[in-house]
């Protein structure tokens, strides 16, 4: 597999949403100065993927919103990456988007450009859930941000679901995820919802005034999401991560299979094998560094231990699961025969199996998987 990864983080939102904590401000006043940063950013840091120009297999314009950029932003970002990186054989592009952004004439602006991906942030295809978690569009306006995309000339659309939703019951999570299939998406993301420190969902969790799901309903919604996508054609490649054949998110495979990546903007990390950067999530703190020459950022270096915890991490939540041999030829012997000596547990509970010499979790293991891979880890 040849090819970096480049990930653009936009820190900018309409609105917040009570359950997130990426980093975004929800004023645009500094969206022009950001841009013109991040362009900056790009020009400068192609170093770290360790080339004059390196070879760039996928770009991912994240957020925040970045479908609230406009068309010369679009052009000045896409000029810093044709300048500084080979783009020739990028197969995959993508804008992460919000519905309410998508409309007839955005689209047509998006595709003067090289997008040959969208994923847009659906959530729930519920409008008292939707209110709920303070998301600016209804259902309606979701699946028709869908069709008009597909309408645009856009035929790799993914979706984002969540599940534990405030105020979801099973019949609602049931009517989503059908409605869902029956839009024009080749990939669905699915997670649960995270009640993250910090959120307005979890001020209110820890005044009382909601409760969060059971485990056990969690579990019965991810194996009930399993069975309706794979019916459907669906494949799961990754815990979380489900496509039609052929339409697996290849930027997201590339933090799962140990490709290099570097992300610009605030907040966004990069790594490349050697080290993990992480750029201090604050807009003024951004500005003034890359003014400054003197970026806001935070290295880590990766010793030969965390590297082997991240392939462990990693690895284990594809459905190809870990190759003993990738894991040997990177990490020596005594790492392979420690990672199998402390699977035995897990795979004599049947939550592993050990096959064609990968191993991988089985069906049972599936909703445990930290638990699991937190005895495989390197202490
Ligand atoms: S979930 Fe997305 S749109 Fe909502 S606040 Fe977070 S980054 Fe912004």
């Amino acid at each position: 597999m040849n090819g970096s990864g480049l990930y653009i983080h936009v820190p900018f939102c309409r609105s917040k949403c009570y359950y997130c904590d990426f980093y975004s401000v929800a004023a645009l006043s500094k969206k022009a100065a950001v841009v013109e940063a991040l362009a900056l950013e790009i020009g400068r840091e192609a170093v770290f993927l360790n080339s004059e120009k390196p070879q760039v297999r996928t770009i991912y314009f994240g957020g925040g919103t970045p479908s609230l950029l406009d068309a010369s932003d679009f052009s000045r970002l896409f000029d810093a990456i044709s300048d500084t990186y080979n783009i020739v054989a990028c197969e995959e592009i993508t804008l992460e988007a919000n519905p309410d952004d998508l409309t007839p004439e955005y689209i047509q602006l998006l595709r003067q450009f090289p997008f040959n991906r969208i994923s847009i942030g659906v959530q729930s295809l519920n409008d008292k859930e939707l209110k709920l978690i303070n998301r600016r569009h209804t259902a309606s306006e979701a699946m028709e941000a869908v069709r008009l995309c597909k309408a645009g000339g856009f035929d790799n659309i993914s979706i984002d679901l969540m599940y534990g939703l405030p105020g979801q019951t099973p019949e609602s999570f049931e009517q989503t995820v059908c409605q869902a299939l029956t839009l024009p998406v080749t990939h669905i993301s699915s997670y649960a919802l995270s009640w993250e420190e910090g959120s307005v969902l979890f001020h209110k969790l820890k005044k009382g005034v909601l409760k969060e799901a059971s485990d056990e309903w969690l579990e019965t919604c991810y194996f009930r999401l399993n069975r309706w996508l794979q019916s459907a054609g669906f494949i799961r490649y990754e815990l979380s991560n489900f496509s039609l054949p052929g339409y697996e998110s290849r930027h997201n495979s590339s933090y799962w299979n140990g490709t290099a990546y570097l992300g610009v903007g605030p907040g966004a990390h990069s790594y490349n094998g050697v080290e993990r950067r992480y750029n201090e999530p604050s807009i003024d703190a951004y500005l003034e560094g890359i003014h400054s020459g003197n970026p806001a950022r935070k290295t880590e270096i990766l010793d030969d231990n965390t590297n082997y915890n991240d392939f462990v991490m990693t690895r284990l939540r594809t459905t190809p699961g870990i190759s003993m041999a990738e894991l040997e030829h990177l990490f020596g012997v005594s790492k392979k025969n420690y990672c199998l000596s402390n699977a035995k547990r897990s795979l004599d509970n049947g939550l592993l199996v050990y096959e064609n010499d990968r191993l991988k979790l089985d069906d049972k293991g599936l909703f445990i998987a930290d638990a699991i891979c937190s005895d495989l880890i390197w202490v």
